[in-house]
């Protein structure tokens, strides 16, 4: 079997795979890191969990210590464009630390928070840019980033990017690109036309395809049930589920924001320690949640399917889909939370009877038959139901059938946001057009997400190794 020392990676970047405890290359790191260090580029149709970030990162880190130079200033050698805070964040970290012993300088820049120390980390010229595309492309017109160093360009999980309503900032941003001699990278877990289209803009002609297909694999290993259920019960299942104690560290997903809120609401009212992530929630909140769950001190995480993207999280023992999704691949996302670096995991699903179509659609697309189990007029639910407190709020909307051919919903997990109001660092509304309303400029220094932050981004939204 190929090992990392076989892919004639420069030694500080071995090193720093060793710390990790990283020997064997995945898949997709095995089948692109060779053709990338060479400078080919790459089209790369992987999910999270594939071990795709270091597949980018490491080739791209060797050629960075082949061949030092200072990128102009404003500007970097490497840019990463990643569909949310969270990825972009987790893909800085990574390079920070395979780039440990490189030495190279790393910045994450995102919505939701202050253009100041953004600037700042960008002034001097940085090697690696990880950049969500509503944020970078404010900077860009203010002038604050320019593109012109850009060597090596990174476009992750673009049919995220297509679903968040991101193509267009995307293009808009590709423009600025310089043309000659550029690399680039192109991930993406499935492939719509318009992704399709967009592979062709980007790419080189005749890139390195890899594909991996985890989703067979991850779903393979993960222990999967299906609880029919009526949606008014769902709350109690729920509840009677965290009786088991084997149930540690669990997701519960949802499909709305509001929903999140209502179902971590719920399970602190039966006395579980619970937590939401959401788009409404700013930097802080999330950032926190995260953390506490991270720690076990909170033993539900309630998500929805966006704001869970990307997320890697250890030893998450169940994930539970309070609804299904209206989108099958989201059912494949959702449960790849557990099983993380080959660990096994857990996975239920409630459906209620407006769900069934959606289950359909789940059972094909993953081509299995998921063990199922009725719990429909159970009495002892029945009664555990009418003797829960209310929750505050309107409840759930129900399920919207889901019926025929896949098309990406734009920002299902979120409404239209207000004017001025960013959503996951990204476009305003109907996903066309960056958020621009309100904007008066990155110099104003417009605040936002409060809270407190990710350890080395402060409030500022960008961390730097610097
Ligand atoms: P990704 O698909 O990039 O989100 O990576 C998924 C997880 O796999 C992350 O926790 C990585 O740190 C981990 N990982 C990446 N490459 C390897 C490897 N070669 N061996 C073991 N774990 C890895």
């Amino acid at each position: 079997m190929t090992q990392f020392t076989d892919l004639g990676l420069a030694k500080p970047l071995l090193k720093a795979l060793t710390d990790e405890g990283y020997t064997t290359p995945t898949p997709i790191q095995a089948q692109a890191i060779p053709g990338v260090m060479a400078g080919r580029d790459l089209l790369g149709i992987a999910q999270t969990g594939t071990g795709k970030t270091a597949a980018f990162a490491l080739p791209i880190l060797h050629r960075l210590a082949e061949n030092r130079k200072q990128a102009p200033k404003r500007s970097c050698r490497v840019l990463v464009l990643s569909p949310t805070r969270e990825l972009a964040t987790q893909i800085g970290e990574s390079f920070k630390s395979y780039g440990k012993h490189i030495g190279v300088s790393v910045a994450v820049v995102f919505g939701g928070v202050k253009y100041g120390a953004q600037m700042k980390a960008l002034a001097p010229g940085i090697d690696v840019l990880v950049a969500t595309p509503g944020r970078l492309l404010d900077h860009l017109q203010e002038k604050t980033i320019t593109l012109e160093g850009v060597e090596t360009f990174v476009l992750d999980e673009a049919d995220q990017m297509l679903d968040m309503g991101f193509i267009v900032p995307i293009r808009r941003i590709v423009k600025q690109l310089p043309r000659q001699q550029r690399q680039n990278l192109f991930f993406s877990a499935t492939m719509p036309t318009e992704i399709e289209k967009l592979t062709v803009e980007i790419l080189n002609p005749n890139p390195l395809k890899v594909s991996v297909t985890p989703a067979a694999t991850t779903v393979e290993r993960i222990n999967q049930r299906v609880l029919f259920v009526e949606q008014q019960r769902k709350r109690a299942l729920l509840a009677e589920l965290f009786d088991d104690p084997s149930f540690k560290r669990v997701i519960v997903f949802t499909r709305t924001k509001r929903g999140a809120d209502r179902v971590a609401k719920g399970l602190e009212q039966v006395g579980i320690d619970a937590a939401a992530i959401h788009g409404d929630k700013s930097q802080g909140q999330r950032e926190r949640a995260l953390a506490e769950f991270k720690a076990g001190k909170v033993r539900a995480l309630v998500a929805t399917d966006i704001a869970a993207r990307g997320i890697d999280i250890d030893a998450v023992s169940h994930v539970v889909q309070f609804e299904l999704p209206n989108v099958p691949e989201a059912y494949v996302h959702r449960i790849g939370r557990t099983a993380r670096a080959g660990a096994d995991g857990s996975a239920v699903a409630f459906c209620a009877d407006d769900e069934r179509n959606l289950l359909k659609d789940i059972e094909k697309v993953t081509r299995q038959r998921i063990p199922s189990f009725d719990r429909r007029n159970d009495r002892q639910l029945g009664a555990a139901t009418a003797a829960l407190p209310e929750v505050a709020g309107k409840p759930e909307r129900p399920a919207q059938p889901h019926r025929g051919e896949h098309k990406p919903q734009r920002n299902r997990n979120h409404s239209a946001p207000k004017a001025g109001h960013r959503n996951e660092g990204g476009p305003a509304r109907g996903g066309e057009q960056p958020a621009r309303a309100g904007f008066k400029g990155p110099r104003r220094g417009r605040g936002g997400g409060g809270g407190s932050q990710h350890a080395s981004s402060g409030r500022t939204g960008v961390w730097s190794n610097r």
